[in-house]
């Protein structure tokens, strides 16, 4: 729905699609790579900080539109009550929130704010449901909301839980733009962090999502107490995916009291992700795929305006907006516009690269 516009050209001459082929192998002359090592983005992660936020941007300007940050909304569709155990995850039964589970939105409600959203500059709606999978009988309804979402003129991205191919297809057949299914952490780490489902289910549901012809999201959160070995294992099984995600979210946990990690960690020191460990995460993701948006999201309302920007220098270039995350504060809407104000910085209004550069 996007034009491409003069500004989002590359540096070196080339169209998005000549630098942007993608697929399982390295092809001579292509930017992107799925065949890293540990090894190679550990020395990354090791480069003295310049250096490494000179090669994240050298890599953002060339597929990138410089000085434009996507405008993201997300909306819990359905909130609280899920049978998962994620220990970061206030809507997860298992923690004592005092959250209360809902049913699953109105359609018409979901479509109301959407529109709010639209008016407020976003261009992308996402719809999260608070599910360790959709219901067959629940589709009906999440259709017609991607239906009603795309009628608008918005991209739509949905996060439901894991799905079967049957449920990817059908909610490609309606039109669905993106759908987000987070890798959480590294492999290692995943089963400290989640019991009732394992990192080979995520990625099965990752390759049902790519099969329906989907655009992929998927991201995870650093500040789980994780080492530095596990941000990582974290990238790399991101930047070694078949096919990188058009949409990497990167989140810095937000401790909740009542669920497993905000009672161990709100008052330890590992309580926030230091600054610049988490600049240079959204970095490396940056280097590693060159054509994914990185986006900030949870945990962006604690970061100073100087951290943000410094995230827009390695690289991210998509932010959620809106007061309210799923369950968590969120910059707001006027925050943001001032931040951007302030860095000179405008939503974006181009075609992402890997769209534009898509075989599907
Ligand atoms: S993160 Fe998602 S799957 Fe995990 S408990 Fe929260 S709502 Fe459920």
């Amino acid at each position: 729905m996007n034009v491409m516009t003069a500004s989002v050209a590359l540096n070196d001459g080339r169209t998005p699609a000549q630098a942007g082929a993608q697929g399982n192998e390295r092809d001579a002359g292509s930017p992107v790579r799925t065949d890293w090592t540990r090894t190679e983005i550990a020395d990354l992660f090791d480069l003295p900080f310049d250096e490494l936020m000179f090669r994240a941007q050298t890599v953002h300007r060339a597929h990138h539109a410089i000085g434009q940050v996507q405008l993201c909304t997300l909306l819990s569709i359905k909130t609280g009550g899920c049978p998962e155990d994620c220990g970061y995850c206030s809507q997860s039964a298992s923690a004592d929130t005092q959250l209360k589970a809902e049913k699953l939105m109105e359609v018409q409600a979901v479509l109301a704010s959407a529109a709010e959203a639209k008016a407020a500059g976003s261009q992308r709606f996402c719809m999260g449901a608070a599910w360790r999978n959709p219901k067959d009988r629940d589709m009906d309804a999440v259709i017609a909301m991607v239906e009603g979402v795309r009628a608008m003129g918005m991209e739509t991205c949905m996060t439901l839980g894991m799905l079967t191919p049957d449920q990817a297809q059908r909610l490609a057949a309606a039109g669905l733009d993106y759908y987000n299914h987070n890798i959480d952490t590294s492999p290692e780490n995943y089963a400290n962090i989640i019991s009732t489902r394992s990192f080979e289910d995520r990625l099965d549901t990752l390759a049902h999502v790519r099969a329906a012809g989907i655009n992929v999201c998927s991201g995870g959160i650093v500040g789980l107490g994780e080492t530095r070995s596990d941000r990582v294992g974290f990238v790399h099984a991101l930047a070694t995916l078949p096919r990188h995600p058009e949409s990497v979210p990167v989140n810095a946990l937000v401790p909740v009291k009542g669920t497993v990690l905000g009672n161990m960690l709100a008052d330890t020191p590992l309580a926030k992700i230091d600054d610049i460990e988490f600049v240079r995460t959204v970095a490396v993701a940056r280097i590693t795929m060159p054509l994914s948006m990185v986006r900030l999201s949870a945990g962006r309302e604690s970061m100073s305006d100087a951290t943000q920007a410094l995230c827009f220098m390695a690289g991210a270039n998509s932010i959620f907006t809106g007061d309210q995350l799923l369950t968590t504060g969120n910059a707001g809407d006027d925050a943001d516009a001032a931040l951007l104000a302030k860095l000179g910085m405008t939503p974006m209004v181009g075609e992402e690269p890997m769209r534009r550069s898509s075989c599907c």
